[in-house]
């Protein structure tokens, strides 16, 4: 799988990275994302430690703006995992909040009047400042969700299994309650270690990308 990794990464480098705040105009409506982290390193560069999409039509834009702006980790399972890893780092208690889904009525219902609100907030604007000092990414349109799924998977796959990508002993993932994580070194648990691309998929992926 490292060859196939290692092109995967090729392809990545000749694209536009992405900071925070970046251009929306340089944003596909539809397309996947891939995210590198300063200090960790594959393939003679930054390695990939997120890929990621979108299921509703034209929402990669506002998909990337959940996950590294706006202050809510229940509308981002990595924004969630950010301020896992950096609570339990710390060893702090408020973990146990963190947890918590608050986005339907009845949860906050039950949960509300429990939680530290301004705490909260103070974690959510950490995470947002470890995001957008620590990470880039770099996209690439495609216009049909079940080819950006079946995509998404394959990356996830390929990169996972790969030897070369492996996590720096500094890596903040390290600190993750979720083995998934650690394991992996990558911020994602689901649809890791399945179908990896074999190197007919990747040069369509190639084809794909360089249009
Ligand atoms: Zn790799």
């Amino acid at each position: 799988m490292s060859a196939e990794c290692e092109t995967i990464h090729k392809l990545a480098g000749e694209l536009e990275r992405h900071g925070f705040a970046f251009d929306e105009s340089k944003i596909p409506l539809n397309g996947i994302y891939l995210l590198f982290q300063k200090g960790e390193e594959g393939h003679q560069g930054e390695r990939i430690v997120r890929i990621g999409t979108h299921t509703g039509d034209n929402q990669l834009q506002p998909r990337l703006k959940q996950h590294f702006l706006n202050q809510n980790k229940d509308r981002s399972i990595f924004r969630k995992n950010i301020g896992r890893a950096l609570l339990n780092q710390g060893n702090d208690p408020f973990l146990e909040h963190w947890e918590l889904d608050l986005t339907t009525r009845k949860a906050k219902e039950k949960y509300l009047s429990l939680i530290d609100l301004d705490y909260q907030k103070t974690i959510e604007a950490k995470v947002s400042e470890f995001i957008q000092t620590n990470f880039s990414f770099c996209v690439f349109e495609v216009n049909s969700k079940e080819q950006r799924l079946q995509i998404e998977s394959g990356l996830i796959s390929t990169v996972s299994w790969c030897e070369e990508c492996k996590s720096s002993k500094t890596w903040l993932g390290n600190a993750s309650p979720k083995n998934k994580i650690i394991k992996s070194g990558l911020w994602l648990v689901n649809m890791l270690y399945k179908m990896p691309f074999n190197s007919s998929d990747i040069e369509h992926l190639s084809r794909l990308i360089k249009g």
